[in-house]
């Protein structure tokens, strides 16, 4: 199964991404983490999609299908995947539908988290992440039930993206609705798209998102 999470910053496709690919067998391939780990390891795309990313703004599309074909290209030919972040422009949406076909593969949905934009602001800003393990977490919604300590692996040390503050949430809403938000009917045009209501518990939009996926 090959799965695209289309929704703005804050909807909470990585938290769903993570919770699908257990039950579905598949892996998440998530262009905001491959760049992040560029820049943290100092390559040249990392050199080069820093400033972008800081600004809020989209990465090349260019750099994007580079990426997303290598990450593609490494997994077993029948290994499914959820593609968490990308494509967010209609040339990487074009990009990846060749990918795909020049790999044989089908992509089989498309899920939109439907979020208000009122309430991304507060979602992004207040979560931070585990160093040690990943579990995310947020000041608000999502505390450690112990404060200070990942209630996952112990660990005390917690990391925050340095895109996650006010002025940048700002900018990459604007990206969304400009640049990605006109893929939603590229994709209802293929008859792929199918919506969840990302507002609901997180548990419940899973079960909304499970329902989807098993229902063809
Ligand atoms: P994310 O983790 O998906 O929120 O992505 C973080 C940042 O990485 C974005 O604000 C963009 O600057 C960049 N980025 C991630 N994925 C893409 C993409 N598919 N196209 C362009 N820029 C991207």
């Amino acid at each position: 199964m090959i799965l695209i999470l289309l929704g703005p910053p804050g909807a909470g496709k990585g938290t769903q991404a993570k919770r699908i690919e257990e039950r579905f067998g598949l892996l998440t391939l998530s262009t905001g983490d491959m760049l992040r780990t560029a820049v943290r390891e100092g390559t040249d795309v990392g050199k080069r999609a820093k400033a972008v990313m800081d600004a809020g703004k989209l990465v090349s599309d260019e750099i994007i299908v580079a990426i997303v074909d290598e990450a593609i290209g490494r997994l077993e030919p029948t290994q499914g995947f959820i593609l968490d972040g990308v494509p967010r422009t209609t040339a990487q949406a074009d990009a990846i539908g060749a990918i795909l076909e020049k790999r044989g593969r089908t992509l089989d949905h498309v899920i939109e988290m439907k979020v208000d934009d009122t309430v991304l602001t507060e979602r992004i800003t207040g979560r931070f992440t585990c160093a040690k393990c990943g579990a995310g977490y947020h000041d608000t919604f999502k505390k450690t039930k112990v404060a200070g300590v990942c209630d996952k692996c112990g660990s005390r040390e917690f990391t925050r993206r340095s895109d996650d503050n006010a002025d940048t949430v700002k900018a990459r809403l604007k990206a969304y609705h400009a640049e990605t938000a006109p893929l939603l009917d590229y994709y209802r045009q293929r008859g792929l798209i199918r919506a969840v209501d990302g507002m609901a518990e997180i548990d419940q939009v899973t079960r909304q998102m499970e329902q989807v996926l098993t229902r063809n």
